[in-house]
């Protein structure tokens, strides 16, 4: 059975799609939609060794060889141009992890026309991406599970602007505003608050002035967003 998590980032992936999971470990998640009859067709890459045989096993326990490449590669260089990959997916990492993916093989993204990216930590690096390469955020969901808090990202082509609140907590979540973002954000302030409380006893240097007037403006613009 898949994780609460990968079955949130499995429901984003179009029926029919190619897909390519990256950082794709066992590759439950390739095989999780080709059992249910979402794809028929996808690559599995995985860039360390261990977690690519991993993957390699998995998909021929589940006799699934002739549906999913799993190849050793560095991020979207498992991607080649007969593939026709048009659905991307990128889970459990962090937002920076999965940005430097992105713009390292950028060539490999010219057929895709959906990424659904699930960082655990610092989505807004990933918003930040989206909106200087011409992609917009079609959908977003925030999750819980065994304590920890996750964001997927769906991004399709397109042109947007966000506000600062927005690109930090993205707009949908924002105007949804659940009880696991809500608790999210409220437990980020807190943290922001005691560091300030902190550095507030350090002395005034121009780096501890500049922390400081940070953390202040990251504590308002997020209070400000969650009333
Ligand atoms: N995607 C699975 C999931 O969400 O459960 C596995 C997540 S696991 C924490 C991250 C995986 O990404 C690891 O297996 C790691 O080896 C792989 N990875 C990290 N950087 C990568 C890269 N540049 N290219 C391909 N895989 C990478």
């Amino acid at each position: 059975k898949l994780s609460k998590r990968l079955e949130a980032v499995a429901s984003f992936v179009p029926t029919g799609a190619v897909l390519a999971d990256i950082g794709s470990d066992h590759a439950y998640l390739p095989c999780y939609l080709v059992h249910k009859n979402v794809i028929s067709r996808a690559v599995a890459g995985e860039v360390v060794k261990g977690p690519y045989e991993s993957a390699v096993r998995q998909v021929r326990t589940e006799g699934l060889t002739g549906n999913i490449t799993v190849r050793l590669a560095d991020g979207l260089a498992a991607v080649q141009p007969e593939d026709k990959v048009d659905t991307v997916t990128i889970a459990g990492m962090g937002g920076p992890l999965i940005v430097s993916i992105l713009e390292k093989h950028p060539q490999a993204l010219e057929n895709v026309t959906r990424l659904v990216l699930q960082p655990n930590i610092h989505a807004k690096v990933i918003r930040e991406w989206a909106l200087q390469n011409g992609w917009a955020l079609l959908n977003e969901e925030i999750l819980e599970e065994d304590g920890k808090v996750y964001e997927i990202l769906v991004l399709q082509r397109g042109e947007e602007l966000l506000t600062e609140a927005e690109v930090l907590l993205g707009k949908q979540l924002l105007a949804a505003k659940s009880d696991v973002f809500i608790e999210k954000w409220s437990k980020e302030i807190a943290n922001w608050q005691r560091v300030l409380q902190s550095i507030e006893k350090a002395e005034a240097t121009p780096e501890v002035e500049e922390k400081r007037a940070e953390l202040h403006h990251l504590i308002e613009l997020v209070k400000e967003a969650l009333v």
